[in-house]
């Protein structure tokens, strides 16, 4: 939570200035963050959750190597990942990893499961 609150500000949020943090937690005990990086042209933005996770792809780490996935954001309430970053949730991550949702003094639980009710997933493509 700490390094979540310090890397927040170096998110480059110009135009929503919605600033978001994310880290990736190995079961091995590894830690990789993010932050979200907007571009001009929108499309090109990335977010913190997906900037984080491919941090941990860039490593070597795949699926059933995760444990969690914890946001930060700089609003009064946690926000739910979008739902880009949650078809990569289901490319990496396992229904029963952890989902932490953080914000100015609030904290949600939540298991992956619960927020990707029908997943499209490997299978839908044979
Ligand atoms: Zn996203």
């Amino acid at each position: 939570m700490e390094k979540l609150k310090k890397i927040i500000a170096n998110a480059y949020a110009p135009y929503s200035n919605y600033q978001v943090a994310a880290c990736v937690e190995t079961n091995d005990k590894q830690f990789f963050y993010g932050v979200n990086v907007e571009n001009a042209s929108y499309g090109a933005t990335i977010c913190a959750e997906r900037n984080a996770i491919n941090q941990a792809i860039a490593r070597g780490y795949r699926k059933g190597d995760f444990k969690s996935l914890t946001v930060l954001v700089n609003s009064a309430n946690p926000a739910f990942p979008c739902f880009l970053c949650r078809q990569t949730i289901v490319e990496f991550f396992q229904p029963d990893d952890d989902l932490i949702l953080l914000a100015d003094g609030s904290q949600k639980n939540y298991k992956m499961r619960d927020i990707i009710v029908h997943p499209f997933t490997k299978k839908d493509l044979t």
